[in-house]
This record gives C-alpha cells, structure tokens and sequence, in this order.
C-alpha cells in the first residue's frame, strides 16, 4: 500500500445527525474522550451559546475571531483518523447543515429512546439519502424509561424505509437498565454505576449467547429475556450486510447511553471498522479517486467572521485527493485564478499545530474574503467541477427592511454578501424597495438578523409576506423569456447574480404561469455556479 493509500484508507469523515436534544452534543463529547481529545471537549458544549468562544491552540481564531475549532473535530483511535463535522442543528439551524452532509462519507443517527424518531432526523436523514450517505444508527438514554426496542427498530424501518439490524442488544431499561450485548464481537459489557468520568471497560468476551458465563454476570430474568429477545429479533431482522449498509440502505443499531458514556464505544468501533474511508467524488468531467496524488477539493460551506471589524470569512473545503501540503497554490476553477492557500486551518488528526500534510477525508479552512464560494471546486490545474452540492428550494420568504431608512444600501450590501455566502436566498423585486429573503428553517431568519445586525451594523426588521414561494426561470429561447418576464413584471425579481426569480403568491399562481408559459421552466434550486 502507498503512503496515501494508507492514509485515505484510515479515515472516516463523519457527522452525526440529530434532532435537538437526542444527545448528540453529550456523544460528540464522549466520542472525543476516547480519541484522546478532551482538551476538546469543552468547546463542544459552548459552540450553541456563543460562536465567539476563543480557544487559543489556533492561531488564525485569535486572529481573525473566527471561531472553527467546533466545524470539524479530528482524532484518533485505533489506528484511524476521524474527521466528526458538525451540523449545527439548533439556533442556528440552515442550509450549512444540509451541505455539511455533502462533505461526509457517513454519518451516525442519534435517536433519542423515549421520543423515537423525530422531525429534524427525519429531515437531515432525507439528505443523507440523497447521496446514499450510510448510517449507523445510535439509539441514547437507555438509562431512561423509553420505548420498547423493538417498535424502535420498527420504526427506523417504517418511517425511514430502512432495513435494520441490531448491532448490539439492550438489557433492561431505565432504572433496570444493565448493560448491552455486543452481537457483533460477541461481548457482554455492563454499566458501570457511577462511573461517569473514566471510559467504560470492553466488557467481557462471550461464546455466544449460551455462554454460561452469562448466567454468572446477569440476573436470571435478564438473561433469559435476552436470550429471548435475541432470538425473535435475529428471526426478525435481517443480518448485518457490510454492502446494503454501504449503499445507504440498512443501518446498523447501537443502543446506550452517552450520557453514562455506556455503548460509546462500541459505537466509535462501529464507525472504525464498519463506515467508509472517503469514497471517489463524481465531477462534471470525470469520478476523483481519493489516492491520486494531485489536490483537488470543494468549498462545503461558509462561515463569516463574528468580529465585526474584519470582513473575512472561512471556506470549508473538504479534499476529495491529497496530498495537500501547507503553502501550495491551488486552481480556483470557477474564476480560473491561482489561489494562494495562506494559512490555512488543517484539522488534523495529530499534533494539530504542526500539521503540514491533509489527504482526502480531511477538511481545512481557508481564510478569504469571499473570492471562494459554496459548491466552488479547487484542484492542481486541471478544468474539473464537483457535483452534487445541492442548493436548496427557499421554503419560507420574508421581507427584510432596516429599522433606519437610511442604511438601506448597507443592508443591500449585508444581503448581497449573504446570499453569495450561500447562507440564504436574497430576491430584489423588480417593483417595489424591500428586500425579499428565502431560507429553510423559520430560526434562520432570527439568526440573519442577528448576524447582519452585529457584522454590518444594520438593525433589521422581518416581515412575514404573501409569498408562497420562488422559482428561478429559464427558457432555451431568450424571446420567450423576454416575453414572460415583460408579462410578469410585478411578480418578477432578481437574485444576488441577477438571475430573474418567479415570486409566486399561491400554488395556483405558480401552476396558472406554468401553463400560459409551457416554454419557460420554473427551477426550485439554483444550481450552484
Ligand atoms: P443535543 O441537543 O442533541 O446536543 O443534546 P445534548 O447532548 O445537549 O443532550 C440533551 C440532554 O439530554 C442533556 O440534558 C443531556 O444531559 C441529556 N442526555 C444526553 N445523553 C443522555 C443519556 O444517555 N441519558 C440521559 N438520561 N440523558 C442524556
């Protein structure tokens, strides 16, 4: 095996996908305690209240204020190097979790025992999807009276329309809750009360399950009903298959208790030897492998600076082929200009300061000022653009307007550097002088306001709108476009690149211009440039 064959191979970028108070803060914790990470740790359960959280291992946060230290959190175990990404899930909540699913080769699915499968899961798991991204699926708080194992394993089947397959077993519940049974490595392992602090032990090798020597660990009823439960669910489920599971299209299921740092690490093995190393990344001309030995990667998502006085902001890039070395100059294919990659901020595995090296799977920011934008592909030279990032349709429109008449132009410029950012949809009506914006989550627009309120000093107002939704529209011959769009002018804006937008005030307005104009095509997304 080459060096970077080596390297990719050990890999596994992730993200855990959660709806808001699962526990996935509380396992991303435990995940790093094992990696040795737990200097770490604390900034896991900052990042909600305040972004702006310095840690001071990372220069270019000093500097420039960004704070990145919990975007991507790298560590080791075993002989692989995890890349755990973020995805914001709750204040914050916008199309940058969305995206960040796009840069991952897996992902972990937190479910919470007692609530089953909830909106947020649903909706990220939907993305995962889209890309056949596999999913190992965790279900948390064990130590608590939830539902029964079975009708959560149906659940994930039903509502997901996923095969399932235990991957370990539980034994009791809430204040009975015992331990769990590793039906993949055939291992019994209990909680150990009161243990909170120091990581949980293998547990104990088994031959299997009528190992006598469970009948000496576990109380009779518990091991009888295990042994039960075993049966009928190995009747029930199909067994682990490492190809369906890879194809997105069976999950295998964990249970525990994260906050017990119970099943953690059963879980980090899981992803250790189950999930993919980073998988070959489709392109407009052709498929990168992970090992070629020349540097491509794309920008995943934004992040502006919190520091109001600095305009820079941080490009994600996840590689998709290494190896990157610290200086080199990269190929900003979409301009078709030479990028200097200045201090760029590699997340690396070990001793993260020095890092000098980065290989597919890995991710680095790169500090610019808005030259780079989402969905924009780097390479060593050669003319290839990933795809695949999606852009997603604008749910929820609202009017924005400045609470001083008189910043109307820096609002305009605070929008504009959103919109590019690819934070949010930005319309300008043709008739009329409010703004319009178009986001996924209703939190979004609390969030766009705070931020253009504390980047750009315009204290903003929303408004809700008439609007039911927007549509970017084209047509193959420009008369017929001309002609919808003289026809259409009060309907009619622009977005940030001054591409014309349907804004459609019901469903039977979209459906009524729809047919007068059957040449003209109405795109929910815009694809990214
Ligand atoms: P997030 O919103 O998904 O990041 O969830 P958190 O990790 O912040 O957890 C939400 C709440 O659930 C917190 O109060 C945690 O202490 C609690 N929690 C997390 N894991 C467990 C668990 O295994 N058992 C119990 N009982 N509570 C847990």
């Amino acid at each position: 095996m080459t060096a970077i064959e080596d390297e990719v191979q050990r890999r596994r970028t992730f993200a855990i996908i959660s709806h808001p108070d699962a526990g996935k803060t509380t396992l991303t914790e435990k995940l790093l305690l094992f990696g040795g990470a737990i200097q770490l740790a604390g900034a896991v359960k900052a990042r909600g209240e305040v972004r702006r959280a310095r840690s001071d291992w990372m220069k270019v946060e000093q500097e420039r204020g960004i704070s990145v230290a919990s975007s991507v959190m790298s560590y080791e175990y075993a002989g692989r190097a995890f890349n755990l990404l973020d995805t914001p899930g709750h204040e914050d909540f916008s199309e940058d979790t969305y995206r960040t699913l796009t840069a991952v080769d897996s992902a972990v699915m937190v479910i919470d025992a007692a609530k089953g499968i909830e909106e947020q899961t649903r909706k990220l798991f939907e993305v995962c999807r889209l890309r056949d991204v596999p999913i190992i699926t965790f279900i948390n708080k064990l130590d608590r009276e939830g539902q029964d194992p079975f009708d959560l394993l149906d659940e994930i089947e039903q509502t997901l329309a996923l095969d399932v397959t235990p991957a370990s077993w539980p034994i009791g519940m809430g204040r009975d809750f015992l331990g769990c049974y590793d039906l993949f490595n055939d291992r019994l392992a209990l909680m150990a009360k009161g243990a909170k602090g120091s990581l949980p032990t293998p547990g104990e090798r088994c031959e299997g399950l009528d190992d006598p020597k469970l009948d000496k660990m576990l109380p009779a009823d518990a091991v009888a009903k295990l042994r039960g439960d075993v049966e009928m669910v190995r009747g029930l489920c199909p067994a682990f298959d490492a190809e369906a599971y890879r194809a997105g299209t069976m999950t295998p299921v964990f249970f525990g208790s994260a906050v017990n740092n119970f099943g953690v690490r059963e879980l980090l093995e899981g992803v250790a030897h189950l999930a993919p190393s980073p998988r070959p990344q489709p392109t407009t001309t052709r498929d990168i492998q992970p090992t070629e030995d020349k540097v491509t990667g794309f920008v995943f998502k934004i992040q502006a600076n919190m520091d109001p006085k600095h305009r820079d902001r941080i490009a994600f890039v996840r590689l998709c082929s290494g190896p990157f070395r610290r200086g080199m100059k990269l190929f900003h294919v979409r301009t078709g200009k030479q990028m200097n990659m200045h201090n760029p901020v590699m997340f690396l595995a070990r001793e993260r300061e020095l890092a000098e090296e980065a290989f597919a799977g890995d991710i680095m920011g790169v500090p610019n000022h808005g030259q780079l934008r989402i969905g924009d592909t780097l390479s060593e030279g050669e003319n290839l653009r990933v795809t695949g990032i999606p852009s997603f349709a604008p749910e929820m429109l609202q009017k924005v307007r400045p609470k001083d008449p008189l910043r109307a132009k820096h609002l305009g410029r605070a929008l504009q550097q959103i919109a590019e950012e690819g934070a949010a949809r930005v319309f300008k009506p043709i008739m009329g002088a409010d703004w319009i914006v178009g986001v996924v989550g209703p939190l979004q627009f609390e969030v766009l306001a705070d931020r253009i309120r504390t980047e750009f000093d315009v204290p903003v107002l929303f408004e809700s709108t008439a609007l039911y939704t927007a549509r970017w529209v084209t047509a193959e011959d420009p008369l017929v476009l001309k002609k919808f769009l003289d026809g259409n002018q009060a309907s009619l804006a622009e977005d940030h690149d001054g591409d014309p937008v349907f804004l459609a005030r019901n469903a039977w307005h979209l459906d009524r211009a729809a047919e007068d104009f059957p040449l003209i095509v109405f795109h929910k997304t815009k694809e990214q440039a």
